[in-house]
């Protein structure tokens, strides 16, 4: 390793680890002792970066530096290691829901975070009432879309999983009741509420949650270990 290149960090190093569930990520092979190899050579792109990352046996790791597995091939491999890879649905059809569930979510409650967002800017600059107004709707629109959203994640989810999706759901809206200057219902919880520079954090958080809750459920399918898994996919 050259002088001047940083260690990967800690984390970073224990996710590509995880993501290949500490074995080599070359589906047949499953070497248990493990590298850490760039897809896109260190020397091109200077940076640890978790998407350009793959954890590979020393042995497979030198056949790709000499070449005799192309980048396109490992590209593949690192995209058969996603839950939400055609291959990972297609062995567990039930994760879909659940990953479906909660792209949607992620969607409408980012939304609805810029369109206050967009309100309280408008706010701020004195744009027209007329103007405000629109903003005010779109700010309702979005809210109704994502308490939609909420509703049936948190219904479909394991307990692990709803506990965050309501957390999120309920953190927005307490933010949301501050910036339209309008209260909540009585029963509604009242919570920290969540501005978008909290966001990224509750991402990481329920993304963990998710990932957990499918590994969970590997594991507790019958009769589906994890070399069966493989030599159904292969
Ligand atoms: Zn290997």
């Amino acid at each position: 390793m050259p002088a001047n290149r940083p260690a990967i960090p800690r984390e970073l190093d224990r996710r590509v680890r995880v993501e290949a569930g500490h074995c080599c990520a070359i589906q047949r092979c499953k070497w248990p002792i493990i590298e850490i190899a760039h897809i896109v050579p260190w020397s091109k792109v200077k940076r640890h970066e978790f998407d350009n990352l793959i954890a590979l046996c020393p042995n497979c790791h030198t056949r790709y530096d000499r070449g005799e597995i192309d980048q396109t091939a490992m590209r593949q491999y690192k995209e058969n290691l996603s839950l939400a890879s055609p291959l990972a649905l297609a062995i567990h059809p039930d994760h879909f829901d659940l990953l479906s569930n909660y792209q949607r979510f992620r969607i409408l409650i980012e939304r609805w975070i810029d369109r206050l967002t967009e309100f309280t800017e408008g706010v701020e600059s004195r744009v027209s009432k007329a103007e405000i107004r629109v903003r005010f709707a779109k700010v309702r629109e979005a809210s109704k879309q994502a308490s939609h959203s909420w509703v049936r994640f948190a219904l479909q989810s394991p307990r692990s999983v709803s506990v965050l999706v309501d957390q999120v759901f309920h953190g927005v809206a307490n933010w949301g009741s501050q910036v339209l200057r309008i209260p909540l219902r009585d029963d509604f919880p009242r919570v920290m509420p969540l501005t978008p520079g909290a966001m990224p954090a509750v991402w990481s958080e329920l993304h963990s949650a998710i990932y957990d809750a499918v590994a969970q459920n590997e594991l507790e399918s019958p009769g589906e270990s994890t070399d069966s898994w493989h030599q159904r996919l292969l």
